[in-house]
């Protein structure tokens, strides 16, 4: 378990949308990203994130296209 007011805090780093805990995983409430929580620490980088189904490419996710356009 994740603490809640550290959950609260988190973000996807894409993006800097709301992740939300899901077992052994924080989940990105818009791109779908797996980060994954190691002795209750969230490891926020995506090249240890699993991607989600159909996505081979950090660059099609939603968040990161976000990030670009601004
Ligand atoms: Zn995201």
């Amino acid at each position: 378990m994740v603490e809640e007011r550290l959950l609260k805090i988190l973000r996807c780093p894409l993006g800097k949308a709301k992740l939300r805990e899901e077992g052994d995983w924080l989940v990105c409430e818009k791109c779908g990203v797996r980060y994954p929580i190691r002795d209750g620490i969230p490891v926020m980088l995506i090249h240890e994130a699993t991607l989600p189904a159909g996505v081979k490419d950090v660059k099609e996710l939603p968040c990161q296209k976000e990030e670009e356009k601004a």
